[in-house]
């Protein structure tokens, strides 16, 4: 690799002013992150609202703009808005609820299932999203605090670590979202990656193109695609996190076409939320218009029992009475598996 780049060099916070940033930066930099001000905007009252979470609240100009205003029960707002319920504190709701905490290797990595590695690759989000299992993990390098930082991980060790086991054949980019990273700091990651021969897949999970769409810039979907013309030799698989059918506005719809249209294999994950997906109409609506978009859905998740989350939960049983449902309405590739997270376990369980 020539051009070699290290993530330390790159915490620097990047200058609006100087408008040299892109475009997707700009919209993060002005998400709104003050909850009485996200409530003065949707015109709802904020009486059961945590104005001050310890999680801090943070949403983008382009995912406010498909909340409905004055609904205070909108599918988008209960994902994002702080309430007062997260301070419930109901027995088994843990701040690590998947036993993650701890088990990340010195390079940021995480061998917990066989084959797969996965890197977080930050704690930066473009959305905090209230549900998050991660809500409260503590990266190292980092200090437990929700202020985004760019977290120093460095390619060259972790393609180090990947050299030096070749049972593993698929990095898998979790965060944080990965998307967060500049193009050079993926590029960088990315490249390092194929340089490993065992290494044939590399999966970035990330909820950015729903969040910021403009994430998806041309040079972007350069090296996110599968065409070989771009040099690389794993292939490229992109797992969007999208909960509601509302989220696939047309900005959306077309960054992922572009996606789609650059080679990439596109699958989807949903987490089955309480009010906001937790419905026969709305579940089939998403997997359909998804299909529909060329992204295959991958997996609903039962909700992770996170502190601070406990007003999300779905019983199992609601659940799989769903995916049942579904499987009578939708064609087989369109319902996802349901799955858990069981700490311990050496893989996610299949619930139905
Ligand atoms: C979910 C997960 C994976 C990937 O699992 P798949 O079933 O292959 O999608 C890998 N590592 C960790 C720690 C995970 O939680
Ligand atoms: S985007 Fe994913 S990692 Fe980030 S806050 Fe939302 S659920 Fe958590």
């Amino acid at each position: 690799m020539n051009n070699k780049i290290k993530y330390n060099d790159l915490k620097t916070p990047v200058s609006i002013e100087e408008n040299r940033s892109p475009l997707w930066e700009k919209i993060f930099a002005e998400a709104v992150r003050d909850p009485e001000e996200l409530c003065r905007r949707l015109e709802i009252s904020d009486e059961n609202v945590d104005l001050n979470p310890t999680f801090s609240m943070l949403v983008p100009e382009p995912f406010l703009q498909r909340i409905k205003p004055k609904d205070p029960l909108d599918p988008l707002l209960l994902q994002v808005l702080p309430r007062k319920e997260e301070s419930v504190l109901i027995p088994g709701f843990t701040t690590d609820p998947v036993g993650e905490d701890g088990h990340l290797s010195p390079e940021g990595t995480l061998s917990k299932y066989h084959g797969r590695s996965l890197i977080v690759t930050g704690k930066r989000c473009g959305i905090h999203c209230r549900f998050c299992f991660r809500r409260h993990l503590s990266f190292p390098g980092t200090k437990k605090t929700d202020i985004p930082v760019c977290f120093a991980i460095d390619p060259e060790r972790i393609a180090a670590r990947f050299m030096a086991d070749p049972t593993i054949h698929e990095a898998i980019l979790s965060g944080g979202d990965p998307l967060m990273l500049s193009d050079r700091q993926l590029q960088d990651l990315i490249s390092h990656l194929d340089e490993v021969p065992s290494i044939k897949r590399i999966r970035i999970h990330t909820r950015m193109p729903i969040i910021i769409p403009q994430r998806l810039t041309e040079n972007l979907l350069r090296f996110l695609g599968n065409n070989k013309r771009y040099g690389r030799t794993a292939k490229m698989i992109v797992v969007l996190h999208v909960n509601h059918p509302n989220e696939l506005d047309s900005g959306v719809s077309r960054s992922i076409e572009n996606l789609i249209d650059s080679g990439g294999i596109l699958l989807s994950q949903t987490v089955l939320l309480q009010n906001v997906n937790d419905n026969l109409p709305i579940l089939s609506e998403l997997f359909e218009r998804l299909i529909d978009l060329g992204v295959i859905p991958y997996y609903l998740h039962q909700l992770d029992r996170v502190a601070g989350a406990t007003h999300f939960e779905v019983s199992t049983k609601k659940g799989g009475d769903l995916i049942t449902k579904l499987r009578t309405r939708l064609p087989g590739y369109a319902v996802p598996r349901y799955v858990r997270e069981i700490s311990g376990e050496p893989g996610k369980v299949v619930l139905k």
